[in-house]
């Protein structure tokens, strides 16, 4: 995207230090996103009141402070002209509500995960996160330099919204369980929240899986109404207390192997905008992407502390043979998003093109890396 090219070249030539200067120095007068008369200019004050829903309680940690902080520092990069007031899940909309709020107009701008509106094309998943699949940083990378945002921008132009990259858990946790998962024999029957292609990969392990909001999840397992139950990490799960209703903590998360959260914004209302106010929320959204993963990287761990030490949890690997059996099955799984249409096949090859690609650099660099570390 053009502009999206010249504000990097921007920021590369002026430093991020005083970044709304940057913005007002480098605000494209005759760019082609700000081209009605007027329109791109710093100096106009319209503000710009703008109400963003998202699928997270109001206030969690973690996943619930990026649209906070999003709003935030929009509200001071454009100096008081982008006015937006956050939402929690079920405060206008239900949680699952956001992306037809946002795409209807209800609502200007949503936060939430892709893989939530697998009803409306089974490709979304793979925006957020693949079983198996890339973590984090690939994730990031396929986004921006691989490919993937122009088709995460063409598949969600059909629901006339413009999508985000806005944050990432990094690698979660496999899940809380009341019983050992000993065996793929354990899942059978199993009543487990957990979302996405991962749900669609536990169903074909025999288990039944089930989509519930994160607001909803602590009550149904400490109801009995479901089994067993993921989130996203200690940090996060802690918040929500998911201790008290079941004993063992699995890892790894083979289903989430580094979620990206997304922030998608109404195009009728991202076209209203000026150049100068769409170029700070590519850059603030790009930052939040960034913040969310540091915050999860510097938290996890003293949560997972708390949770062992001063709760009794006890920590699990899932066995060897129930991690083969989960990935075999996710080949397929996945292989099948590409039947949907010719654009979620586009979609899935850009993706395992890329994986294939990222792997055969990370095996000696990353991954060789943390094995001898
Ligand atoms: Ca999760």
């Amino acid at each position: 995207m053009g502009l999206q090219k010249y504000t990097s070249q921007c920021i590369a030539a002026c430093g991020v230090a005083v970044l709304t200067l940057l913005l007002s120095a480098c605000a494209p007068a005759t760019d082609s996103a700000g081209a009605v008369a007027n329109e791109g200019s710093v100096s106009d004050a319209k503000v710009y009141r703008w109400t963003l829903i998202t699928t997270w309680p109001k206030n969690l940690p973690g996943l619930g402070a990026a649209p906070e902080r999003l709003a935030e520092r929009l509200r001071i990069m454009s100096n008081g002209r982008l006015d937006i007031k956050v939402y929690g899940a079920g405060e206008l909309v239900g949680a699952l509500e956001v992306f037809d709020a946002v795409s209807q107009g209800t609502a200007q701008m949503g936060h939430g995960a892709a893989y939530y509106w697998r009803g409306k094309n089974p490709a979304t998943a793979m925006f957020a996160t693949v079983p198996f699949g890339m973590n984090a940083q690939e994730m990031n990378g396929w986004l921006r330099y691989g490919g993937g945002m122009a088709l995460w921008q063409e598949l969600y132009a059909k629901f006339n919204l413009v999508p985000f990259a806005a944050g990432n858990s990094g690698v979660q946790m496999a899940g809380w369980f009341n019983k050992e998962i000993n065996s793929i024999e354990d899942l059978q029957g199993l009543k487990m929240r957990i979302p996405g292609i991962g749900g669609e990969v536990l169903s074909r392990a025999g288990g039944v899986p089930v989509v519930l909001p994160g607001g909803e999840i602590f009550t149904a397992l400490q109801t009995g109404a479901i089994d067993a139950t993921e989130w996203v990490g200690p940090y996060n799960d802690l918040a929500f207390s998911l201790h008290t209703a079941a004993k063992y903590y699995y890892y790894p998360g083979w289903h989430e192997p580094g979620p990206t959260l997304e922030a998608f914004v109404n195009k009728d209302a991202w076209d209203a905008l000026p150049a100068d106010l769409q170029a700070m929320i590519q850059v603030a959204t790009q930052a939040i992407n960034e913040d969310m993963l540091s915050e999860f990287t510097a938290r996890n761990n003293a949560a997972l502390d708390t949770l062992i030490n001063e709760h009794g949890v006890e920590l699990r690997r899932l066995p060897d043979d129930v991690i083969a059996a989960l990935r075999d099955s996710s080949r397929e799984v996945v292989a099948e998003i590409a039947e949907a249409d010719p654009l979620a096949q586009r979609i899935y090859d850009s993706y395992m093109s890329y994986l294939a690609d990222v792997r055969r650099y990370h095996e000696i660099s990353e991954q060789a890396y943390l094995n001898v570390r």
